[in-house]
This record gives C-alpha cells, structure tokens and sequence, in this order.
C-alpha cells in the first residue's frame, strides 16, 4: 500500500512538466504526457480518462527526464523509439532521431521499384535500418545490403531489423563502399550526411546538438558526402541502375548538376511538406 503523501496526482505533475518544456517544444503537454505514460506503460489517454496517482520513484524519474528534455536531449533518446512509416524503431544516442522527411526517399524508391521483383539494394549509411526495413517491408523480395561506419549504429539496426522479423538484409560495417566488392546494384538509397554546421543558427544547432555528428555533418558547405556518392556509385550500379539521395534544403541544383556531370539520366527529386526539394533520384544507363 502507498503513502497517501508519497502519492501525486498525474495531471499536476503534467502541468508542471508541460510548463518547463514550453520553452523548447511546441507540444509541451504532449510531450510531458508521452513521457509520464512511458514510465508508466500506459497509453496517454488514460490521463484523460482516470484519475492516476503517482508514487515518488516515478515523480522523481519524471521530473528527472524532463530536465533532460528541457536540456534538448530528443524525444526519442528518452523514450528509446521513434515512429516513422507507421512503424516503431529503436532509437538511441548513436544514430539520427528519423525524421519525417526522410519517408520521401522510400516514397521514389516504391514509385520506381514497385513492378521490379527481387531488387538488389545497397542503402549507405543505414543508421537505426530504417530505410533498409522498410524496403524490405514495401518492395518485392528485395535483397538488401545495409552499411555504416558505425558499429553501434549497426547493433541498432540489427536490432530493428529483428523487432520487425526481417532477416533478409545484410548489414554490413563498411566505410561507404570499402568493404562492397566488384558489386552491382538496381539501386543505391542514402540518407547521408549532409549539413553544413557553419550555416546553422543557434537554436537550430541545440536542437540537433545530441545526434551524432558523424550522421550529420560533411565538409564543403554539406556536400562533400554526397558528392562521394554521386560520383563513385555508377561503378556500383547495374546498367540502367537507380541512385536515390536525401540532400538539404539548398542542395538541389548542387546535387543536380553533379548527377548530370557524373552522367545520370531522368534526374529528378521530390520536395518535402514544406515544399522545400529534399531528394533526388536518377538513372545511370551505360552509353
Ligand atoms: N535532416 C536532418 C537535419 O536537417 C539531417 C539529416 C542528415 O544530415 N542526413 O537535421
């Protein structure tokens, strides 16, 4: 039996929360309550619908993860997981929070793909393995390889890959395409590396300042990645093969006019709810 004085009442304790996280989330009192039912293992709806009573051990956990919220660590960290394509994936410090935008990169692939069956995939830089699993998910038996320089990043993945009973991909711990031997490809997805943290204002850099920088960041202005990329993947590519890329929000004529250098064809790319041109596809066909 608890205490009634180690007892408080869930929404005075939300209350409290929501008005700490006003000042760096424009969802406070979501987020006050996602974290409080996280500890709980309750949904937040329940906040709405009894009367829940929270002992010390939780109070203090609470208060304790809203510091750290209010220090801008991300959701995700705190919680351990993150939606994106209407899935849940494990999520921790050694790789990107993923964000919505992200989902457009899978959008071209299943547009392109759709009536191909058995793909052969290499997604650069997989992270959590979210873009490898949900391909593996959308497309027909595709036979995806997944790299990443990271080892923790690929022991996230693995473990996405596992939670969603997908066996199929190979992750492998390469340096973008120094372990893939004399390889081709029908498609080559990435969501590299890509901002420049010279142009990044201050509130923009806190709010990212917990994810990795190795995830993040690339020289020259963001784009040296993906100009790596664009450049070495026609060696990796099958005649006619595709290469798909998330890149900035001012990366679009760079990423263009390096994809028509590197001698790709039907270039394109799509642009994110913002309107704003995130990614960009085209294919390589030999002459
Ligand atoms: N879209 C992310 C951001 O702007 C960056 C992701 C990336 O670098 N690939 O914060």
């Amino acid at each position: 039996m608890i205490e009634e004085s180690a007892l408080n009442n869930a929404e005075s304790l939300i209350q409290s929360g929501t008005k700490k996280l006003s000042s760096i989330s424009n969802v406070p009192r979501l987020e006050a309550e996602v974290l409080l039912s996280y500890l709980l293992d309750i949904t937040p709806i329940k906040f709405h619908t009894d009367n829940i009573c929270i002992n010390q051990k939780v109070m203090d956990k609470f208060k304790s993860m809203i510091d750290s919220r209010s220090e801008g660590i991300p959701m995700a960290y705190l919680i351990g997981k993150k939606e994106f394509w209407s899935m849940d994936f494990i999520i921790n410090e050694s790789v990107l929070v993923p964000r919505p935008e992200t989902e457009l990169l899978i959008e071209n692939a299943i547009e392109i793909f759709k009536n191909f069956e058995s793909p052969k995939i290499l997604e650069l830089g997989t992270g959590s393995g979210i873009i490898s699993i949900v391909l593996q998910k959308e497309l027909s038996n595709p036979r995806i390889t997944a790299v990443d320089i990271s080892k923790e990043a690929l022991r996230i993945a693995k473990m996405n890959a596992q939670k969603h009973k997908i066996s199929e991909i190979q992750f492998i711990s390469s340096d973008w395409f120094s372990e893939i031997m004399h390889e081709e490809f029908d498609l080559i997805i990435s969501n590299p590396p890509y901002v420049d943290r010279s142009k990044l204002s201050k509130e923009e850099l806190i709010s990212i300042v917990m994810e990795p920088d190795i995830a993040l960041y690339s020289e020259n202005d963001g784009t040296s990645d993906l100009e790596f990329i664009i450049k070495k993947s026609p060696q990796y590519l099958k005649n006619g093969g595709w290469l798909i890329l998330e890149h900035g929000y001012d990366q679009s004529s760079y990423c263009i006019s390096e994809m028509k250098k590197a001698g790709y064809s039907k270039i394109n790319n799509s642009k994110d709810i913002q309107n704003i041109t995130r990614t960009i596809f085209g294919m390589f066909a030999y002459e």
